[in-house]
């Protein structure tokens, strides 16, 4: 049976993290994943996910963006990847909508926190969003936030740049093999995959939307909910590229009239936005990654109602978010294994801190002081 210091389990953007941080500390590490990541088929895909430092959900948040960015620098700075962009962020809402977003009134909380933390930011009102984006419409008395130094990070060449550098530093990683069993007893945890049995001193499980059926019955069920999302692509009738446009948020009353998205990227005439839903659950081995014209037709009147776009030749994919009761995240021990560390998928904001957290959970299996309070992503059943 072969023997390893640390297992990783899952290697999207939380899993391919920590085996860098592992390999980085010279820890005799594997990490093991289903598909080949980067894929398309679990939530680290479709070319962009927006990360901004004033973290509208959480002040605990804050320390593991600032963490990732230096960490997206210095693998920029080894392997000549470009894996964040500065486009700065807009959020925007009306006067007369709430601000909700991932359980926070987003516009509120994320300048109040800028604040709290010195992030470089401006607050708009309704004139100055107007002067400063004259080719986005804004209801009567729209108020927002700008951060000049957010953007965008290209998930896949994230996950792949992590991958190259784990492998580059000694550790090993096993494409096409599906953990299917953990086992923690006295000092070690047995993994069975479909391939192989292997034991190693401590496992990091971050199966992403997988988690849920690996785990079963040892925490709760609504511990994990897991909930389809389509992105969608529209053509432009204006400039909105990258060069001159941020990314943005779009704050509403609720769910289904808030939406986030970024500019045309590289060359495109294209936008790209993503509508969340959290009412209907699924599973990631039954659901529908099929985007029905009715889904596309909803995204369309709600987002052309800002954006000058066109319905024809839209283009639409779908994710996978993995929800905890209070839209965080979890990055705990089992509560009946203390060598099996779980990392969440984050509650569809993770992406942006998944690098900070990637250390965070190699200090943690290291028996490490961690450089920031876990105490927020405890289990919340444990
Ligand atoms: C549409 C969408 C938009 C988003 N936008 C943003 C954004 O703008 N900003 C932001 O910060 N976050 C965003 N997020 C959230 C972010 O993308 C996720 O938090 C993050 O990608 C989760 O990564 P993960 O590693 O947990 O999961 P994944 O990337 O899905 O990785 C899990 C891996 O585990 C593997 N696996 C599963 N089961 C097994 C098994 N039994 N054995 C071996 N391997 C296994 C899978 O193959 C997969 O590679 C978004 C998410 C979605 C879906």
């Amino acid at each position: 049976m072969k023997t390893y210091d640390v297992i990783v389990a899952g290697l999207g953007a939380m899993g391919s993290a920590a085996l860098y941080q592992l390999s980085k500390s010279g820890v005799n590490a594997l990490g093991i994943d289903r598909f080949g990541p980067p894929h398309d088929l679990g939530s680290s895909h479709g070319e962009s996910r927006i990360t901004r430092s004033a973290i509208g959900e959480g002040e605990e948040f804050v320390p593991l963006v600032l963490r990732s960015n230096e960490i997206w620098s210095e693998l920029e700075e080894a392997t000549g990847n470009r894996l964040l962009k500065q486009t700065g962020l807009l959020i925007f809402a009306s006067g007369t909508e709430s601000s909700v977003m991932h359980g926070a009134d987003i516009l509120n909380d994320t300048i109040r926190i800028a604040r709290a933390h010195g992030i470089d930011h401006e607050a708009l009102h309704e004139n100055g969003l107007r002067e400063r984006f004259p080719d986005l419409s804004f209801q009567e008395g729209s108020s927002g936030y700008f951060e000049p130094g957010a953007g965008y990070l290209v998930p896949e060449l994230c996950v792949e740049t992590n991958l190259q550098e784990a492998r580059r530093l000694g550790a090993e990683v096993s494409t096409g093999e599906t953990v299917i069993a953990i086992e923690s007893a006295r000092g070690t945890v047995k993994v069975t995959t479909d391939h192989n049995n292997y034991e190693c001193g401590k496992l990091v499980l971050s199966a992403g939307a997988w988690i849920k059926k690996l785990l079963g019955p040892r925490v709760g069920d609504d511990e994990f909910r897991i909930f389809r999302q389509a992105m969608f692509w529209f053509e432009t009738e204006a400039d909105y590229s990258e060069a001159r446009f941020p990314v943005y948020l779009k704050a509403g009353d609720d769910e289904r009239s808030s939406y986030y998205g970024f500019p045309s990227i590289g060359g495109s005439r294209t936008i790209k936005v993503g509508i969340e839903q959290f009412d209907e659950e699924t599973n990631p081995d039954e659901v529908d990654r099929n985007v029905t014209e009715a889904e596309t037709d909803a995204a369309f009147e709600l987002v052309s109602k800002s954006f000058r776009i066109r319905r024809e030749g839209a283009k639409a994919k779908t994710c996978l978010y993995t929800v905890t009761p209070d839209y965080g995240f979890v990055i705990d021990f089992l509560p009946d294994a203390d060598n099996v560390l779980v990392v969440s998928p984050c509650s569809g904001h993770g992406f942006k801190h998944s690098a900070g957290i990637g250390l965070l959970a190699k200090q943690l299996v290291m028996d490490e002081e961690p450089y920031t309070d876990i105490g927020r992503f405890k289990f919340q059943g444990a």
